[in-house]
């Protein structure tokens, strides 16, 4: 029989990974508006904050990280938006 070719199996797009937001993994308390390197994946380039969809936050560390984004921006570590 010429039937079609086997194609490939195709891997899943993404595994599973633990639904839960980055600080509730490391149980934080405070995010620390001097650490740059967190808070740089919460901001867009121009300075915009990121939604919690696209951090993947909790809704209490994203107040925190909107509190940390703003205590940077005023003095002078990320840029204000807009
Ligand atoms: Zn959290």
């Amino acid at each position: 029989m010429a039937g079609k070719p086997a194609r490939p199996k195709r891997k899943p797009a993404r595994t599973a990974v633990a639904a839960k937001c980055r600080f509730c993994r490391e149980n934080a308390t405070d995010i620390d508006y001097k650490d740059l390197n967190v808070l740089h994946k919460m901001v867009s380039s121009q300075g915009k904050q990121f939604a919690r969809k696209r951090t993947g936050n909790c809704a209490k560390h994203q107040r925190m990280s909107r509190r940390a984004i703003k205590r940077a921006r005023h003095i002078g570590l990320l840029a204000f938006a807009g």
